[in-house]
């Protein structure tokens, strides 16, 4: 892939980071601020769900982190761009679209299934 393509990916991947970093710690005062110990019962109900989803969007938010992360190390060590199943360039407009994919469309729909089962 091009130098200059390669970079205007990272630009983008580090943007994303930056973004998702900045409401991880939204997310953090949230849950700090659900954590006081209510005595109504109902209040309390109503604090568990909202923590459950804030964890739930946290665990989705850690995981997109985690795939930018490898994203950057594939750009450092030039492996950026090229499906880790067939080692075919993934292409641009798909990465465009999904910058952290890791694997082309053809490679993406077989492992689709797998990932609708696992939820990945
Ligand atoms: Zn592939």
């Amino acid at each position: 892939m091009e130098k200059e393509v390669v970079e205007y990916f990272r630009e983008i991947l580090l943007e994303q980071l930056k973004m998702l970093l900045g409401k991880a710690d939204e997310s953090v005062s949230d849950l700090m601020m659900l954590s006081d110990d209510s005595a109504d019962p109902l209040d309390h109900t109503s604090n568990d769900m909202a923590r459950g989803y804030t964890l739930r969007m946290r665990d989705r938010e850690n995981r997109l982190i985690g795939k930018i992360h490898q994203a950057l190390r594939n750009i450092e060590d030039g492996s950026y761009g090229i499906c880790e199943m067939c080692e075919e360039e993934i292409g641009i407009e798909r990465l465009k679209v999904r910058p952290v994919a890791r694997y082309c469309i053809q490679c993406k729909q077989k492992n689709e299934a797998y990932e609708k089962t696992y939820g990945l």
